[in-house]
């Protein structure tokens, strides 16, 4: 039995959250493999100094030393300390060496992705110097070391799952097979040649999944700040329930619509080996969390959970007759995904093309299309700041009425709706409303159908 558990940046921010992950890792029964993020704080610091990096060089290092060393200093003593140091102080060297590389700063795609990958390999450090405190063989490996691999541009890498597998079946599986608890980078994973990609903001999550699949894990748990899935954001909708077993395909499309539990990608490494996967407090260990896997006991319910994506834009494009010219709608939506950015809805009409896209990526979307024949796409409009909704439920294709009733709370909630998405996935219902509505629909969907 193989489990690897993800620990989060709250979940290793302090002596005490160290050594509370240290005692759930001893406690896990079998073989197990760990993936951090950095301490809480930290990758936002890093991404910070990107933005003004000669004039804090010095800065930057004296801060990002003090925090750890602080951590270090609080957990260990004596030749525990001195061990500690001696692993800490190349990796610090390292990171001076990469902060004042001027030509890699100008010149290289990856110099972000390598210095906000910095966290992670300090935070790894001191978990695997407490579990070896404790007695339990341990030790902290790199993505580098670990043999974890990523392809793609850089700050939006994904794992190369027959590398990984490859790779990590080499190194990280010989460590693990001698009784050692390997306690490995989450958020980036190496090129091919040699580059320092991270998986996007919130990564190690993904990245451990990543882990999971290369390592033929038995579960994969990420342990967090809360209990699990819930109904709704708890933040909106005071009576929201935790959610004891999901599918992947319920879970994946909440993570991506906007419950922030988990990296929206972590889903899908796992379900391709069928790994079930727990999400877990790690400030409530006896809690059992959610979980999730291929599938669960069917329940009598419409709606499980609801959740809201906000900050996106519907983009109208008008083309005559689009219907009658598949070509058209090709050209569109390719241009759209020059830049690999998400799309979260798509729906059609005779002579319009409605995209859902984050507000960010308007102003760079627009300029593409522009290249495109005024005689393909006579007008483009924005509706910014509106939010998707996403409703995940059983029975959602199969219930006659099921629309009728969830537009009706939203009817009774006052909001409009500016664009549906139903029939595309078996689980889910989502629609766009405006975002200053979103929380009044959020609660008044819960209140008819969870709370009821
Ligand atoms: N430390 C990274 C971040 O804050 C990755 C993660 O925590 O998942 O985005
Ligand atoms: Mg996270």
């Amino acid at each position: 039995m193989l489990t690897v558990m993800k620990f989060g940046g709250t979940s290793v921010g302090s002596p005490e959250a160290i050594e509370r992950v240290a005692k759930i890792v001893a406690g896990t029964e079998g073989k197990k493999a760990v993936v951090v993020s950095a301490m809480s704080g930290i990758t936002n610091f890093l991404v910070g100094v990107c933005k003004d990096v000669p004039g804090l060089r010095e800065e930057t290092l004296k801060t990002f030393e003090e925090k750890h060393l602080a951590v270090a200093n609080a957990l260990f003593q004596g030749e525990r300390l001195e061990a500690f140091m001696k692993d800490f102080t190349p990796r610090l060297e390292a990171f001076r060496a990469v902060l004042y590389d001027d030509d890699a700063r100008l010149n290289d795609p990856y110099y972000v992705d390598n210095v906000t990958s910095q966290g992670e390999r300090f935070s790894s450090l001191l978990l695997s110097h407490k579990l070896q405190d404790m007695g339990i063989p341990s030790v902290a490996l790199t993505s580098e070391d670990a043999g974890v691999t990523a392809v793609g541009r850089p700050l939006n890498g994904e794992g190369d799952l027959a590398a990984c597998g490859r790779n990590m079946g080499v190194n990280t599986a010989l460590v693990i097979a001698k009784g050692i608890v390997p306690v490995i980078t989450g958020f980036y994973g190496v090129t091919a040649d040699h580059h320092v990609l991270t998986f996007g903001r919130g990564g190690s999550d993904y990245a451990a999944a990543v882990v999971a699949n290369a390592l033929n894990a038995d579960m994969l748990e990420i342990w967090t700040d809360v209990d699990g899935f819930m109904s709704a954001d708890p933040r909106i909708v005071k009576g929201a329930v935790k959610i004891d077993e999901m599918t992947y395909a319920e879970a994946s499309e909440l993570a991506y619509f906007g419950a922030k539990v988990l990296h929206p990608r972590t889903i899908e490494p796992v379900r391709k080996k069928h790994i079930p996967l727990k999400v877990r407090n790690s400030f409530k260990p006896e809690e059992p969390g959610t979980l999730i896997s291929q599938f669960r006991k069917p329940k009598n319910e419409l709606l499980r959970s609801v959740a809201a994506k906000t900050d996106l834009s519907i983009l109208t494009i008008g083309s005559p007759e689009i219907a009658y010219r598949p070509d058209i709608t090709a050209k569109i939506l390719s241009k759209i995904s020059e830049n690999n950015d998400a799309i979260y809805s798509i729906s059609t009409s005779l002579s319009t093309l409605a995209v859902l896209i984050h507000n960010n990526d308007v102003k760079d979307t627009l300029k593409r299309l522009n290249d495109l024949e005024d005689s393909d796409v006579e007008r483009i409009d924005v509706t910014a700041d509106m939010a998707l909704i996403c409703c995940v439920g059983d029975n959602l294709m199969t219930t006659v009425g099921v629309s009728g009733e969830i537009f009706g709370a939203v009817k009774d909630a006052q909001a409009n709706v500016n664009m549906i998405s139903e029939g595309a996935s078996a689980v889910s219902l989502n629609f766009v409303v405006p975002m200053d509505q979103a929380m009044a629909v959020v609660s008044a969907l819960h209140h008819k159908f969870v709370e009821e």
